[in-house]
């Protein structure tokens, strides 16, 4: 009896996503989204997902912080006395990484002096006791742009920081656009995946016209070929909304709405790329090295509004959540308020929060105080109740891997907690942890409640990150 025979086929060979060529020769829109590496499913607590945004009356004084954003720090143009406007700018830098700030109130500069930020940071603010009448400033004109050069300079001019995770000025963005990067694709980010974050939801439910305008804008003025809005699939009507305006002004060969998978952290610039391009940031890299450009959709929104009226960014709005506050809403308030009004604004609190948080509660800071005054980067405040935050005591590590299938950047944290107990520097330079970008997901599946973020922070300073 012989032996079967066998059919022997060549395998076809699968392109590894890392050799997808950064830009094409066509640049195409995508039907659905590519795969991403890790991730997580947190509970979707969206309490705030259809409240409308409120805006908050001018509170007696405002504290306005001279950092804003990552980068650098500005220096004060006003000093104790001045009277200022809305919409004056106050503080400028000559760093490029660094973004003027405008009075979010009329009133008098009380004091110019420094406030302790919730990293511990003693930075230079400016205490404004606000008049009520909020009398605009004369030198708010509303902005000439016909070119890349007027494009840069106008949204530098208007304060803008991107309002989405990474925080930058947002006029460096625009910037990577310059011929050294050929950026042909604009990722518009309206993932907002955090949980209890709502603010992103309520611009695209209430101002998507501006959305779109705002993309339309840098598209045309970059000459940018293509716009993917990504929107996680737990958000279809304002999924709704955003096709309904693209197909109104006849943009649909240029621009999509990108349904992602509800999974955190989408909304991270470096897997909405992966996400909406296939194409893979090198580590240590920006989206401009793979020819793409992430901006938030509440930043896209504000450029329009900005391009319209003149006026700089100056308000911002919160998502106020977590069960022990009486009133959960999305509220706008001016840049400077602080958190002890806004809380009045939103009812005070049902029952004494064991914890603050501002920002997601999974990227986001503890507070130790409430006077601590709102920058242009806050995105969420959540007071949560003891019931919210159980204390958890670490054990030991049982090594079964959850936080490396869990990290979207494809790191080890496991092994950080060792390297850093060692201080093994080499060993922390060899597993990348420059490119952690502190999302969180490793520590939430670890089953051995092991610190990880912390011990990731603690390696990028014994390297110098
Ligand atoms: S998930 Fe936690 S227990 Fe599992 S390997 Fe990672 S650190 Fe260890
Ligand atoms: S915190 Fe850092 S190591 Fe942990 S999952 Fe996120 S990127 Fe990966």
């Amino acid at each position: 009896m012989g032996l079967p025979k066998i059919r022997l086929t060549a395998k076809k060979k699968k392109t590894p996503e890392s050799e997808v060529p950064a830009v094409g020769p066509q640049i195409r829109l995508p039907k659905k989204p590519y795969r991403t590496h890790g991730g997580i499913h947190a509970e979707n607590i969206k309490n705030t997902s259809n409240s409308p945004s409120e805006e908050m009356p001018i509170p007696p004084r405002v504290i306005i912080s001279m950092r804003q954003h990552i980068g650098a720090q500005c220096e004060p143009l006003v000093k104790p006395g001045d009277f200022v406007t809305v919409g004056q700018k106050i503080a400028d830098s000559q760093s490029f990484v660094c973004a003027p700030i405008h009075s979010s109130v009329s009133g008098r500069v009380k004091s110019v002096g420094t406030i302790l930020m919730p990293n511990g940071e003693e930075i230079k603010a400016v205490e404004i006791e606000t008049d009520g009448r909020q009398v605009v400033c004369e030198d708010v004109k509303p902005p000439h742009i016909t070119n890349p050069n007027e494009l840069y300079a106008a949204v530098r001019e208007s304060g803008l920081a991107d309002l989405g995770g990474e925080v930058l000025p947002a006029f460096v963005k625009p910037n990577y656009s310059a011929p050294d990067y050929a950026v042909d694709t604009l990722i518009i980010n309206g993932a907002e995946c955090e949980p209890y974050l709502t603010s992103d939801r309520r611009e695209m439910l209430e101002a998507p016209e501006d959305i779109i305008e705002g993309s339309k804008l840098l598209m045309d003025i970059l000459d940018i070929e293509r716009v993917i809005i990504g929107v996680e699939d737990s958000k279809s009507e304002a999924m709704a909304k955003l096709h309904e305006v693209i197909s109104e002004k006849e943009l649909s060969g240029k621009m999509c709405v990108l349904k992602l998978k509800a999974s955190y952290p989408h909304g991270a610039e470096k897997v909405l790329v992966k996400a909406c391009t296939n194409r893979i940031v090198p580590m240590g890299g920006i989206p401009a090295d793979v020819g793409c450009m992430v901006l938030n959709v509440t930043s896209a929104a504000f450029l329009a509004r900005y391009v319209r009226t003149g006026m700089p960014l100056i308000s911002k709005r919160i998502t106020v959540d977590g069960s022990a506050i009486a009133q959960p809403k999305n509220v706008t308030v001016p840049i400077g308020a602080l958190i002890s009004d806004i809380t009045e604004f939103c009812g005070g609190f049902k029952e004494t929060p064991r914890k603050v948080v501002v920002g997601g509660p999974m990227m986001g800071t503890a507070l130790y105080t409430l006077d601590y005054p709102i920058i242009k980067q806050n995105n969420g405040l959540i007071f949560m109740s003891a019931d919210e935050v159980g204390a958890i005591e670490p054990t030991d590590c049982i090594r079964c891997g959850r936080c490396v299938s869990a990290c979207p950047m494809c790191l080890t944290p496991v092994n950080v907690q060792y390297l850093v107990q060692k201080r093994d520097i080499r060993g922390i330079n060899d597993i990348n942890v420059k490119g952690c970008m502190e999302c969180g997901c490793c520590a939430y599946v670890c089953p051995a409640h092991r610190p990880l973020v912390q011990f990731l922070r603690m390696a990028k300073d014994l390297c110098g990150n």
